[in-house]
């Protein structure tokens, strides 16, 4: 049973009397049971849906749909599964308490991963859920490996109960689903002949495997579980050198580099980041891979359209990783509109010193940041680090927050998508909204 949320008004829904609570029990005689069966179930034109109104009665739909009308309803969210490792590196484990609650989720679904791209591991993989993959060819699915070697994943994951990856990859892979793979490289536990092994499964596995990112492991001063050796130079760069061995193979023989390093692994390697073509359509960009040559493509690319600020200050808050590369892009933007723009780094007073990046930065650093700073025409703050409800990691609100400082603050995810608005300057309209940058549009 799936329950529905809300009803489009003048859609099909509505003509046929659904109200938001129906239950909606069955489609064409399948029982529904989650978001994915109706998606799936309800694309036919002629339907037959069986469904349970919020005063008790039952009702039997027979529709048919003018093609490709959509029935104009939206389900209640899906209760999310939840994971059963205990990751030595687990992201969650490394939070501080009162944060956003959502943050707290252990989620691992594959679900989730087909409809929005979040990573699973398919360790609570039943049988049954691998031939709904099948069957509704869920595909490309994001798929955290981290190893090949089932030993090495039982002590990565935590979970000696966890499935053998590349059966589970392969027998996906007969039936035609694609994966994008992404391995975190835990110093000493899979770094060396393990990931070399785990490549080695990967690029076996053919063309399923549409592209993996090789990703540092990223801790706090929260993280409990693993106690080993940190990321650091050195362990990045040969970590990179992996990454360019496989990424020359795939250009040769496929066509792509196929294995990505992620931009952090580059930045702490100190070495210069590719550029924007290298990462293709940039299959993992939400992943941190490719971030910062889609950033550069977008500022160059609307660099000419902006308008002159001769004379305005502009304050840029951003997170230690990228103070090496922001002094470039603030420079063309300065000789492109006169502005003067300062740069402004902070650190990051929730998860400390090692949490370097701009999208983590939290409320309280950007307070800090702009506090006084009343000499400052605008600033624009990372609009990575506040999610789509306009709330930051801490639980505090963007709108709360620019209420607080002496000048306009605007979210940006590139700069042009702020200062090329038409409310950028005069300063006291409405905030500029910044567009979440697609990946097709770089
Ligand atoms: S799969 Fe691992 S990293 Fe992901 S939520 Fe579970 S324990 Fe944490």
């Amino acid at each position: 049973m799936v329950r529905v949320r809300r009803v489009e008004d003048g859609g099909i829904a509505q003509e046929l009397g659904i109200v938001p609570g129906t239950e909606l029990l069955t489609v064409n005689g399948r029982e529904l049971a989650d978001f994915l069966d109706w998606e799936f179930l309800s694309a036919d034109d002629e339907l037959v849906i069986e469904a349970k109104l919020p005063d008790g009665d039952q009702i039997v739909y027979e529709i048919e749909r003018p093609e490709g009308e959509p029935m104009g309803l939206e389900l209640e969210p899906p209760t999310i599964r939840r994971c059963a490792n205990r990751c030595e590196f687990c992201f969650i484990e490394g939070l501080p308490k009162g944060l956003r609650k959502p943050l707290y989720v252990r989620d691992d679904d594959y679900r989730l991963s087909f409809a929005y791209g979040n990573f699973a591991t398919l360790s609570n993989l039943k049988d049954r859920d691998i031939a709904r993959i099948l069957e509704y060819r869920l595909s490309p699915l994001y798929i955290s490996v981290h190893a090949t070697p089932w030993e090495a994943r039982k002590v990565l994951l935590n979970n000696p109960r966890v499935p053998n990856i590349v059966e589970q990859l392969t027998r996906l892979a007969e039936g035609g689903i694609q994966f994008h793979c992404q391995m975190v490289i835990v110093p000493g536990l899979n770094d060396g002949d393990v990931l070399e092994q785990s490549l080695t499964d990967l690029w076996t596995l053919g063309d399923a495997v549409m592209s993996v990112a090789v990703v540092p492991v990223g801790l706090t001063q929260f993280s409990h579980l693993y106690t080993g050796k940190s990321m650091d130079q050195t362990m990045a760069e040969t970590l990179l050198q992996h990454v360019d061995r496989w990424a020359e193979r795939g250009n040769e023989q496929r066509g792509t580099p196929w294995v990505f390093g992620s931009d952090e692994l580059y930045l702490l390697a100190s070495r210069q980041l590719p550029d924007a073509e290298y990462y293709v359509d940039f299959p993992q960009i939400e992943n941190g891979v490719g971030s910062v040559a889609a950033l550069r493509q977008r500022v160059s690319e609307g660099l000419s359209e902006l308008p002159c600020f001769d004379g305005k200050r502009i304050g840029v808050v951003t997170g230690i990783s990228m103070s090496d590369i922001m002094p470039e892009l603030l420079d063309a933007l300065r000789k492109q509109t006169g502005a003067d723009f300062e740069l402004i780094v902070t650190t990051n007073s929730l998860f400390g010193p090692t949490t370097t990046t701009a999208g983590l930065l939290v409320a309280a650093d950007i307070r800090r940041a702009l506090a006084g700073r009343d000499d400052l025409d605008l600033a624009l703050i990372p609009a990575e680090c506040i999610n789509d409800s306009g709330v930051f990691l801490d639980d505090e609100s963007f709108a709360d927050l620019r209420g607080q400082l002496p000048i306009p603050v605007h979210p940006s995810y590139d700069f042009v998508d702020v200062l090329g608005s038409d409310s950028a300057f005069p300063l006291l309209g409405d905030a500029p909204v910044a567009r979440r940058p697609s990946a097709a549009a770089q």
